[in-house]
């Protein structure tokens, strides 16, 4: 069998849970509502073109990413385990606003992956003449449907593809509401780019250890998180109420430059407070690039003193994606700041 016959056969399931990309302006109202994605070929007839077998999915209800919860995640993991077998790869049409957060959580929740997990949206609807719709769904099959010559994905990871470029799904961040470039991945070159053709960046791809032994999920989120974002002006009421909530067991803080906070006493004493009482302190960076290194400034010493632990260069949603599932997987919260050490799924450089 030559590659272009393996891909040529390939079978994809497309998953729509919402978002702008399924829209379609009703031409009487102008009004924008969701298309019937059992449609989808009449809809991008440009799909018939890859002769792909396209099987389609629709969650009910569809909806406002904005609205995404969890519970969606769980549903998605439990749809690609429970069709895993019958595909090739996996495309899934999400609403931009919070699609890093969903493809960060589903590439801690499943495991030894061998599979393309690849979601899309646009930024115009794609009955919009000017969609970008068409191309980041076009080409987001065809990455879906990629086989190396030994048959296997090219890219059998949970990514992010949008505006030309393919990109780890927990290293991505949405950075512009307008643009068509609306995702960036500012630590981690893209994993592949589209042009006249795919060029992909084979040695950043992940590859299972073992292609054979299926794929495990993990469902268990444990969503006790808050995130504090410092800034100046901070009082000690708003900080004492999110590091020290009993309903919280982790905070994810959103530090300055290399992960500095101010050093007053009622700050760290506060920091201090709440992780004498076991809660997991995770120190992400603010900046768009680079990473948390406690050690540089006198500030970070003081965080990294009183209990706060590293999130390297992880973006936020990858941090919450990974809180959520690694509480959930253990009530030790010792461990739990052990693990975060780890790099489970190329979320952090080390
Ligand atoms: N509000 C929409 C959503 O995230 C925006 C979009 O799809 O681009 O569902």
């Amino acid at each position: 069998m030559t590659p272009s016959d393996q891909t040529r056969r390939a079978s994809l399931l497309l998953i729509y849970t919402g978002g702008t990309i399924g829209m379609k302006q009703d031409p009487s109202t102008q009004a924008l509502s969701p298309f019937d994605f059992s449609q989808i070929l009449e809809e991008v007839p440009e799909l018939r073109k890859f002769a792909y077998r396209i099987d389609s999915y629709t969650f009910d209800p569809i909806m406002d990413s904005s609205d995404v919860e969890p519970g969606l995640w769980q549903s998605l993991a439990k749809l690609i385990l429970e069709k895993y077998d019958m595909y090739d790869g996996f495309v899934v049409l999400h609403g931009t606003d919070t699609m890093a957060y969903s493809a960060s959580a589903l590439s801690f929740m499943l495991e030894n992956l061998a599979k393309p997990v690849i979601f899309t949206g646009s930024q115009l609807p794609i009955g919009i003449p000017r969609t970008d719709g068409k191309e980041n769904l076009v080409s987001a099959i065809e990455i879906a449907a990629a086989k190396d010559k030994d048959g296997h994905a090219i890219v059998p990871e949970v990514c992010i593809y949008f505006d030309n470029m393919l990109m780890r799904g927990n290293r991505a961040s949405k950075v512009s509401s307008d643009n068509f470039t609306a995702f960036r991945s500012m630590n981690m070159p893209p994993l592949a780019e589209a042009g006249i053709s795919i060029r992909y960046n084979t040695p950043l791809i992940i590859r299972p250890s073992d292609w054979d032994s299926g794929l495990t999920i993990h469902t268990g989120l444990d969503t006790r998180v808050s995130i504090l974002k410092i800034h100046p002006g901070i009082t000690p009421q708003v900080v004492r109420n999110i590091l020290c909530g009993e309903e919280t067991r982790a905070v994810i803080m959103e530090t300055y430059g290399c992960g500095n906070a101010p050093c007053k006493d009622w700050f760290i004493n506060l920091v201090r407070q709440a992780a004498a009482s076991g809660k997991v302190l995770l120190n992400v960076t603010q900046c768009l690039s680079g990473t948390v290194n406690m050690h540089l400034y006198s500030n970070g010493k003081a965080l990294l003193e009183a209990g706060v632990v590293s999130g390297y260069d992880s973006t936020t949603e990858s941090a919450l994606g990974k809180l959520f599932f690694l509480l959930g997987q253990t009530g030790d919260n010792t461990l739990v700041k052990e693990l975060l050490n780890r790099n489970f799924r190329g979320e952090i450089s080390i």
